[in-house]
């Protein structure tokens, strides 16, 4: 897998060591809120590994599972598959995102929560890339781990065609992988 990556963007250590910071910052923001944390599956899961043991508070773990179809005449419309499990309901809730894009599927995702009326919502992405945005949302996430250029990436939870989330790092794939 690594010959497939042109250039490693975010590093092991980088990664583990931003983890680390943020940790800190959401141990200390959620002592004594018995969050639920919210994973959005499947590219959140090495992140979400990692990140919950570095928040210290007694806490839920919960995920959701949602599918888009890009048909011709359905672009960017969301699914829920799997939903989560928990009562929500009077609770504070963290997202755990893998990277924030055009915001859709972090946008879908909020308003489903915000339906069953949790106490706080917010949002902790591994990864924005705001130069993605899609026009007209204005969600922004709490916590971020890196803002990032525009360019696709791969690896720590992120694949393409479901190959390379396995990747400890953050890595732009060669471009003739995309033609193969
Ligand atoms: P959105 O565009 O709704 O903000 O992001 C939707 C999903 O697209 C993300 O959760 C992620 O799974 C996928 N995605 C967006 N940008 C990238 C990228 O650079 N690399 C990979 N592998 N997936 C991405
Ligand atoms: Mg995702």
């Amino acid at each position: 897998m690594d010959k497939d990556i042109e250039q490693i963007l975010l590093t092991e250590e980088q990664i583990q060591n931003r983890i680390r910071e943020l940790g800190e910052v959401l141990t200390a923001e959620y002592a004594d809120k018995n969050p639920v944390i919210v994973g959005v599956l499947k590219g959140v899961v090495v992140f979400y590994a990692d990140m919950v043991r570095r928040i210290k508070v007694p806490c839920q773990m919960d995920f959701m599972w949602l599918s888009s179809y890009s048909g011709a005449n359905s672009t960017g419309k969301m699914l829920v598959r799997q939903d989560v499990t928990a009562d929500i309901a009077g609770r504070h809730v963290l997202i755990l995102e893998d990277i924030f894009d055009t915001g859709n599927s972090l946008e879908f995702t909020v308003n489903h929560l915000k339906e069953k009326n949790p106490a706080s919502i917010k949002i902790c992405t591994l990864l924005d890339k705001p130069e993605r945005r899609r026009p007209g949302v204005t969600l922004q996430a709490d916590y971020v781990g890196f803002t990032i250029p525009n360019a696709f990436v791969v690896g720590y939870g992120l694949d393409y065609n479901e190959k390379y989330r396995n990747l400890p790092y953050v890595g732009i794939l060669k471009p003739e992988v995309y033609t193969k």
